[in-house]
């Protein structure tokens, strides 16, 4: 199937047969309206632009030296071999060489040993358990880990976390005082959240969900949502007395965990409510687990294509929502995996988060953001990091959102430049980070207004956020022992 899929033969999902559309990398310039080329064009040709390289990169990883494409492709072949703490240290051991450089004492070395004590130190401090699929895991320079911005991440290290802002929660956005039910959150007069699954393929430690997603840490007890009919009806139910809601994010957790005929179900009764115009699955899965879309052995983007094209008949609209936040989780699985949603006619747009050390340069974010457009995903937005218990270090002052949204706005069309918000703490609501009332680079604190939200007498509230302390002029970093 797979090599159908490359040969420039697309399978319609839904039905799993062959139908002759020629895929359109590096096609479509060559396409012009006038009738007469047109006419004179004897045949449209197949694939003119650069082949994807189609590196079998898992193969340096020692345990999958071995493993086929198809196996690597396959999901159920992924979440089997997803690496959790339990095969952590080993899969460490097999990975990295005797030494690494340290990215905290320039030309100096930190030994294997250290690395992974480092490691298993700061899992104990993290708010996120640790769980990352081979893909995400393949992607890494395991010669040099510290400076991944993969490994940056979804990996921590205890020397390099930071102590929190006093200002910092585990839910920073206020939902659960924004959830009328276990599990939907109603913020926007028009718009709700609903999360199905608190699980995910791979666990973020920046997650904005901390308190929720994944199993408990050391630190964190999480307040679960289990996928059960019963909880998930009462979400349905408040949805659908609600006239004002037309717009639902299907989220999580991440959708990428929900069954297709799960799937369907949360489609279909979506659909089915007159009230709601439009709605869109959030799901990591194109970045961490991307050769799902090309696994016919899985239902998960049949079930999806199914929805967006019964939501179409019914005038409707479906989005996939995508979280890629750096170039290295592009490969040529993604560039294929998008290929296949382009042709299927799902849209997919892309919400990137600012991370310091992993895509808080100019070129970085430049190269993510073309990168996505080549591909089809909409660069829809770039968050603030929310300001989240934990990842202190993780966290860009306000001022580099504002630098790189003022570099890069220009560079390319304006359709492909995305909004460089901030999510503001404590419910606000998204908000163009340059739309502050002020911001003191002194004490790191912006503030905004959000005079469209008024639901939980959050009219005329100021929201603050806090730059990280040791950005601060006057307070300088204080390494964690
Ligand atoms: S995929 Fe989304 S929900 Fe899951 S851990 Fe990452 S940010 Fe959180």
């Amino acid at each position: 199937m797979f090599a159908l899929i490359r040969r420039g033969v697309a399978l319609r999902a839904s039905t799993c047969l062959p139908v002759p559309v020629p895929i359109l990398r590096g096609q479509i310039s060559q396409l012009h309206n006038h009738a007469e080329a047109v006419a004179e064009m004897p045949e449209v040709p197949p694939i003119t632009g650069p082949p994807p390289t189609e590196e079998p990169f898992w193969r340096k990883i020692p345990w999958w030296s071995n493993v086929s494409e198809s196996d690597f492709l396959s999901y159920r072949w992924g979440i089997a071999n997803t690496i959790q703490p339990h095969k952590l240290r080993n899969f460490l051991g097999s990975v990295l060489p005797d030494e690494v450089p340290d990215d905290q004492h320039e030309g100096k070395m930190q030994t294997r040993d250290d690395l992974i004590s480092d490691v298993f130190k700061g899992i104990s401090h993290a708010s996120m358990s640790t769980r990352i699929t081979p893909y995400i895991m393949s992607r890494i320079d395991w010669n040099d880990p510290r400076h991944d911005p993969l490994f940056r991440q979804f990996i921590p290290l205890r020397s390099r976390m930071l102590p929190d802002h006093p200002e910092l929660t585990m839910d920073s956005l206020g939902e659960r005082k924004d959830s009328p039910v276990p599990g939907l959150v109603h913020r926007y007069p028009d718009k709700a959240l609903f999360l199905p699954v608190s699980v995910c393929p791979t666990y973020c430690m920046f997650c904005t969900r901390s308190y929720a997603i994944g199993g408990d840490t050391s630190t964190v007890h999480k307040e679960s949502f289990k996928p059960t009919r019963r909880r998930w009806e009462k979400c349905f139910s408040y949805i659908e007395g609600q006239p004002g809601l037309h717009d639902i994010v299907v989220s999580g957790g991440d959708s990428y965990y929900l069954e297709p005929d799960q799937l369907h179900e949360i489609g279909e009764r979506l659909i089915s409510m007159p009230n709601i115009r439009r709605f869109r699955f959030a799901s990591k899965g194109l970045a961490v687990a991307p050769g799902r879309f090309l696994d016919d052995g899985d239902g998960w983007f049949a079930a999806l294509v199914d929805i967006s094209n019964a939501a179409k008949r019914a005038g409707k609209s479906v989005a996939l929502h995508t979280h890629i936040n750096h170039p290295n989780e592009i490969s040529w699985i993604t560039e294929l995996a998008s290929q296949r949603l382009l042709k299927e006619g799902v849209t997919v747009r892309n919400q990137t988060v600012l991370l310091r050390g992993v895509n808080d340069d100019v070129e970085t974010m430049s190269t993510l953001i073309r990168k996505l457009a080549d591909n089809n995903i909409s660069p829809y937005y770039v968050y603030q990091c929310d300001m989240v218990e934990s990842i202190e270090h993780l966290r860009t002052p306000l001022q580099t959102i504002l630098d790189l949204e003022s570099r890069i706005r220009g560079t390319i069309a304006g359709f492909a430049m995305p909004q460089f918000v901030v999510d503001l703490p404590q419910g606000g609501g998204k908000r163009l980070a340059c739309s502050h009332l002020s911001y003191d680079r002194e004490t790191g604190v912006s503030r905004y207004m959000a005079p469209a939200l008024t639901r939980g007498n959050k009219e005329n509230k100021v929201y603050e956020y806090f730059d990280p302390i040791d950005c601060l002029p006057v307070r300088p970093a204080e390494p964690c022992d």
